[in-house]
């Protein structure tokens, strides 16, 4: 294993059409029960001793958390050689410098349409223009080489793919193409949940045809341990990637567990096993306890993933 990515939190302040059903999901604890900074400081504690060197901070909306920056200060601070975080964006203009200063290394962000209407109706009414104020103050806080998330949709935003791709003509980003995953209930699983699928094979196409060929870039040249494809094309300072978990599911080199705002492990982001950590967490932390739960954890992993999740990914992270 050598990435966990810890869910802070389930509760999100958008509402994106594939990720939750229109009324929001059921909370998974109140937010008083969720993990707190310790809980995940004595969980990063353990995966650093059995070998995990990065962690990733999601949600939910992981900058929601009041404690956030004292979460990522905490993470921080544990010897792990990659910090990264997830998220929307939107609260990024007041909190890129403090989660810089905290230590977090690398951002993530995730933007669905360049579009300032039709990202208003994808996320239930985010702004764009504030979006973009906060990638302007991570970027201002040291967050050059960012990655920018994107799921396609059929329909919703898969004209849009090669607009995403030339934005890397002009910043050092990486723009990572994500095939929409049916999981758990969202607007979009519907009463064909496959119907909004677009695999990445359709949307090279699209991007080649406007950019040009795309070169591979090797693995080890990307930061992270991400599933991504990742290529460059002539007149670009950043890259495209591609995440294929369904048309080509990458299961077999898959290194990551994720533990969610709750405190249970997951084996898989579909439909795995799950082993509580809870017990091993309160009222004292056991460090020797929470690695063998990972132990358990692991061995629960499917060889392949189900096409479908038991969780939407606000509850899991992604
Ligand atoms: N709220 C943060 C954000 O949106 O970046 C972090 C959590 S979100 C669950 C993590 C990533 O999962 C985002 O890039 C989001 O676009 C992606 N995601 C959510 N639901 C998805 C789905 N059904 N299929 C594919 N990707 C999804
Ligand atoms: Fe919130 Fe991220 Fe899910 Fe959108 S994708 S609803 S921002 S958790």
């Amino acid at each position: 294993m050598r990435l966990l990515r810890i869910s802070v939190t389930d509760r999100c302040n958008l509402r994106c059409i594939y990720c939750m059903p229109d009324e929001g999901v059921d909370w998974m604890a109140p937010r008083g029960d969720l993990l707190s900074p310790a809980d995940f400081e004595a969980v990063v504690a353990a995966a650093v001793r059995i070998g995990i060197r990065h962690v990733k901070l999601t949600g939910g909306e992981p900058t929601i958390r009041p404690d956030i920056v004292e979460i990522a200060r905490r993470v921080a601070g544990l010897g792990i050689g990659d910090l990264s975080l997830t998220t929307n964006g939107l609260l990024l203009d007041r909190l890129a410098q403090p989660l810089r200063l905290a230590g977090v290394d690398r951002l993530t962000v995730s933007c669905d349409s360049l579009q300032a209407d039709r990202f208003e109706q994808i996320t239930h009414g985010g702004d764009l223009a504030q979006f973009w104020r906060g990638v302007e103050a991570a970027q201002q806080a040291g967050f050059t080489r960012m990655k920018l998330n994107v799921v396609v949709m059929r329909g919703v935003n898969d004209d849009e793919v090669a607009d995403f791709a030339l934005l890397t003509r002009e910043h050092p980003w990486t723009i990572r193409f994500i095939e929409y995953m049916p999981l758990g209930r969202s607007v979009l699983t519907g009463d064909d949940p496959d119907a909004a699928i677009v695999n990445n094979e359709e949307i090279m196409a699209r991007i080649v045809d406007r950019v040009g060929p795309l070169t591979p870039i090797e693995r080890h040249r990307e930061a992270g341990v991400g599933p991504a494809s990742v290529f460059t094309f002539e007149g670009a300072r950043g890259r495209v990637g591609f995440i294929s978990a369904m048309s080509r599911p990458f299961c077999e080199t898959c290194n990551r567990l994720r533990l969610t705002a709750v405190g249970e492990l997951r084996s898989c982001l579909f439909d795995g096993g799950e082993v509580n950590l809870m017990p091993a967490l309160r009222p004292e932390p056991d460090l020797d306890h929470i690695i063998r739960l990972f132990g358990q954890c692991v061995e629960m992993r499917p060889d392949v993933h189900s096409n479908r999740g038991n969780r939407a990914m606000s509850q899991i992270g992604g």
